[in-house]
């Protein structure tokens, strides 16, 4: 990759559309505009609108009266809509991917790496738009006939946050489109260009109008609130903070809204002994630094065996420190900034606290001085139980690395967390193997890898880290109401 030009960055950032999408048109909202920043020089990259609750409201309208036509459209069409989309989203990776830094952070390896993961869903979900199917079933008395079937939910609201621009709105839109229902999504503030492209591209594919409708915010709760209440939506699907998830479910309670909740994580990252040492480290760098650690998958605590824990922290360090920090956007980057000031901050508080009560860093534990958000990565041993980084969700590129003394310890330590998304394990041992992962308390394990998402699988969390699936089979089944229906014969 050579380094970006300024005016190849201003070209994919003037090509987006900068308004509202609200039943096939592109309209300014009525508050104005917000600001869309680059985090690693800490400049404006552009304005893009910004919605009132009225408008919000305009595109529920739209998807509500969409909804009829859509739920009917032949299964084959809404999945070929998706396939073009996904060819397109393929074909044009490059100026997506540098757009995605842009907004993000990132660096363009990551940002291409998410936009293929994200297209995944699309192509994914195309398939699986003619295989929603029902069941014919004799009743247990022999007279009656029992016949289900599937019909999509209705009008979604789907909210998405800033760490993967793009994949977390196609693993929500994709499987909404596949079953018929129509939507709403309101992007992160933060990181809205990827997912206005995303609708140009579905409006190019030939989406129809009202499918899709693209709000962005400024004031995200009190534009989306009204929403929420509406009787006329009937589910709402989010990716973000546990925080901000409990509030809206408390909020949905009262239109008792179908809820998708993928929610934040302290996944556990666990060596024993009989693992493959260097194996283990390439996974931990994976799953600690890719996106600059802001990964609800992030490996949050580095479980260790007391005999291998040493050599684990220094390889670990070894690579982290050999990491070269940059804007996303230079050759040889292989660590972004962070997305702003506050997280920033964040994570240096959280190390600040660990070296407070005696952790010590192997490498990095600074910020870097100058324009943009970045922080050195870092390795910390010594970690006392008390730290706040082995409970918080840390989201940047910090790895506690703590010794175990053996299964029992090693399981106990990993589940001690209110989070519950995903966990890593490294061994050699088959039956030591099957017998962690079926004691940890996640949705989703990574045996011997460093990354478990993938477009086939059904991705999700178990506890604080939220409930629902998304990708795989079961990800359609968000999207989908069962109707029985009682045959007399
Ligand atoms: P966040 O603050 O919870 O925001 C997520 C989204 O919700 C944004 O679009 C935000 O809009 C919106 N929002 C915030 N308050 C709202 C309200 N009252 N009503 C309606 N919408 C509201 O989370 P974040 O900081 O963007 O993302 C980081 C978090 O996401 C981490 O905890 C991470 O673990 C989690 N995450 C989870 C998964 C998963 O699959 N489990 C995947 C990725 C990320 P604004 O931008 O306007 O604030």
């Amino acid at each position: 990759m050579s380094t970006i030009t300024a005016s190849e960055e201003q070209r994919v950032v003037e090509q987006v559309p900068k308004q509202l999408y609200i039943g096939g048109q592109w309209r300014d909202g009525a508050k104005g505009t917000l600001s869309v920043e680059d985090p690693a020089t800490g400049e404006p990259l552009c304005e893009v609108a910004d919605a009132s609750t009225d408008d919000a409201r305009a595109a529920l309208d739209a998807a509500d009266e969409a909804g009829p036509e859509w739920s009917r459209h032949p299964p084959r069409e809404r999945g070929e809509v998706l396939r073009r989309a996904f060819d397109a989203i393929v074909s044009r990776q490059d100026e997506l991917a540098l757009l995605m830094t842009l907004e993000m952070g990132k660096t363009i390896a990551e940002s291409k790496a998410e936009i293929a993961y994200g297209a995944e869903f699309f192509r994914w979900f195309s398939e699986q738009a003619v295989r929603i199917d029902g069941r014919y079933a004799v009743a247990p008395n022999g007279q009656g006939r029992l016949l289900t079937l599937k019909q999509p939910v209705g009008p979604c609201l789907l909210i998405t946050p800033w760490n993967f621009p793009l994949a977390m709105g196609t693993r929500k839109i994709g499987p909404a489109i596949a079953a018929g229902c129509t939507m709403v999504v309101k992007p992160a503030q933060q990181t809205p260009l990827s997912m206005l492209m995303l609708a140009k591209i579905l409006e190019e594919a030939g989406l129809p109008n009202g499918v899709l409708n693209l709000v962005t915010a400024s004031s995200s709760g009190e534009t989306m609130g009204p929403l929420i209440g509406d009787s006329r939506l009937r589910k709402l699907s989010f990716t973000g903070s546990t925080e901000v998830g409990r509030s809206l479910m408390e909020q949905a309670s009262g239109n008792l809204l179908r809820l998708s909740m993928e929610l934040g994580g302290n996944a556990p990252f666990i060596v024993f002994d009989d693992a493959d040492v260097d194996a283990a480290v390439e996974g931990a760098v994976i799953a600690k630094m890719r996106n600059v650690g802001e990964a609800c998958t992030a490996a949050n605590r580095f479980h260790v065996a007391g005999r291998v824990a040493d050599e684990f922290a220094e390889k670990l360090a070894g690579k982290l420190g050999a990491m070269k920090v940059g804007r996303g956007t230079e050759e040889g980057v292989e660590v972004g900034p962070l997305i702003d000031a506050d997280q920033r901050g964040k994570v240096a508080g959280l190390v600040e606290d660990a070296l407070g009560r005696g952790a010590k860093a192997v490498v990095g534990g600074h910020t870097r001085d100058g324009a943009g958000y970045f922080y050195d990565p870092t390795v910390l041993t010594d970690v006392p139980d008390d730290a706040e980084l082995l409970r918080e969700e840390i989201f940047g590129p910090v790895a506690p690395v703590k010794g175990f003394a053996d299964e029992d310890e090693a399981i106990a330590a990993a589940n001690d967390t209110e989070y519950g998304l995903v966990a890593y394990v490294y061994t050699n041992n088959l039956k030591r193997a099957l017998r962690v992962v079926e004691r940890l308390e996640t949705g989703m394990v990574g045996l011997n890898q460093g990354m478990v998402s993938n477009a086939a699988a059904p991705f999700g969390g178990i506890k604080q880290s939220g409930f629902g699936r998304e990708g795989g089979p079961e990800g359609i089944e968000e999207y989908l109401e069962t109707k029985y229906v009682a045959v007399n014969l």
